[in-house]
């Protein structure tokens, strides 16, 4: 039986001669290659720094203790994410106060932001979330009116644009990811992205456990960390980053191709859909399961045994049992967030994928959708 996975990276021989190269100038951290792959990244958003991290989650603790977040603040945030963005505020010991999602882009719906800003409120962290933006203009306003700081999860969403603006140059800092499933890897991996001088010098500092920016090798004048991307993943980052302009055409296509195919079955699912200030750089493709007596869970089972990995994009993270008991979050706090969770079904997505892939799956999507679990 063909399988069908939910995400693959695109690797080929240019990626290994890459990371060959490194391994044998001998030269495997701190090197040449992450300060080019930063040099890249920089370059590619036009902002003036970029610091390369471990990972995405590692980016988002470094962009909030840079932000000077800390015990008994508040950031308020969305609870339609991955784990890690809300978890970044505890790492930082702040509060992470939830609002509710906007139905169209899945993202913090700005019109309940202001009833939630408290004096504890410090900062908005916005989470672009599946490849596409949050309405960042009215985002930005409130931001500046109640003069919060706003960091920006941009870790599934690169090159995305509100209003022809990337997503990554709105707030004072930005992070991304390089996870295998992310449009590009450099398997494990992240960055944070900056305007600002001082932000761009303490994450670099934090990273290496708290090294002073100009000094010798064990003056250490802060508690840090070692979040370093070894060169390596830097060398892969840097390839990767090359092929960017083309993974993103194809995963436009690919949608394209999920969106022809789905068409006629409106009735059953409600394809994912852009807002009018948006360009969706497309992470993942998730549908909302419309049919009422299609239980989503059952029907992932079922799409498993004839070959097609599916995901429930995403378990609203409130309801998780440590932050419903550490926070006392219950279910109906989030509604919007609560039923796009319960209905939400990501289908395979990456750049192997063929037309005729695409009709297999909707296909058989559609034959268990239309007989009923
Ligand atoms: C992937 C992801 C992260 C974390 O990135 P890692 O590199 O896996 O640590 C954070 N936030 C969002 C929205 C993500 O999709």
């Amino acid at each position: 039986m063909k399988t069908y996975a939910l995400a693959k990276p695109a690797l080929a021989r240019e990626e290994e001669r890459a990371v060959l190269e490194v391994l044998r100038s001998g030269t495997l951290s701190l090197g040449p290659k992450l300060v080019e792959f930063e040099t890249q990244f920089a370059r590619l958003l036009g902002v003036r720094y970029a610091c390369g991290v471990s990972s995405g989650t590692a980016g988002l603790h470094l962009a909030l203790l840079a932000a000077g977040i800390g015990a008994g603040e508040e950031v308020i945030t969305t609870p339609f994410s991955f784990v890690a963005s809300a978890n970044a505020v505890l790492y930082v010991g702040a509060r992470p106060v939830f609002i509710d999602i906007d139905p169209v882009t899945y993202n913090l719906d700005p019109a309940k932001i202001e009833r939630a800003i408290t004096r504890k409120t410090r900062a908005i962290l916005v989470v672009h979330i599946f490849g596409q933006a949050a309405a960042m203009a009215p985002i930005m306003a409130l931001a500046k009116k109640y003069r919060l700081k706003v960091i920006e999860d941009a870790c599934e969403s690169i090159e995305a644009t509100y209003q022809g603006q990337k997503v990554g140059t709105f707030g004072e800092s930005a992070v991304f990811s390089f996870y295998p499933n992310k449009q590009i890897t450099t398997g494990e991996g992240g960055i944070v992205v900056t305007n600002n001088k001082r932000v761009y010098e303490l994450c670099r500092s934090l990273r290496n456990q708290g090294r002073a920016s100009n000094m010798q090798w064990l003056d250490h004048e802060r508690l840090g960390y070692n979040y370093r991307l070894s060169e390596l993943s830097a060398a892969l980052g840097a390839v990767q980053l090359g092929r960017l302009d083309d993974f993103l055409a194809k995963r436009r296509a690919l949608a394209v191709l999920y969106h022809k195919h789905l068409a006629p079955f409106g009735h059953l699912v409600q394809i994912p859909l852009t807002a009018e200030e948006n360009t969706h750089s497309w992470f993942v493709y998730v549908l909302q399961v419309l049919k009422a007596r299609i239980h989503r869970d059952r029907l992932i089972e079922a799409l498993v045994r004839v070959g097609i990995s599916t995901k429930p994009y995403l378990p609203a993270i409130h309801l998780f049992r440590f932050y419903k008991e550490k926070f006392k979050y219950r279910r109906g706090m989030f509604p919007v967030a609560e039923a796009v969770s319960a209905r939400s079904l990501a289908l395979p997505f990456h750049l192997e994928l063929r037309e005729r892939d695409v009709r297999f799956i909707v296909e058989r999507l559609v034959k268990i959708l239309e007989k009923g679990l």
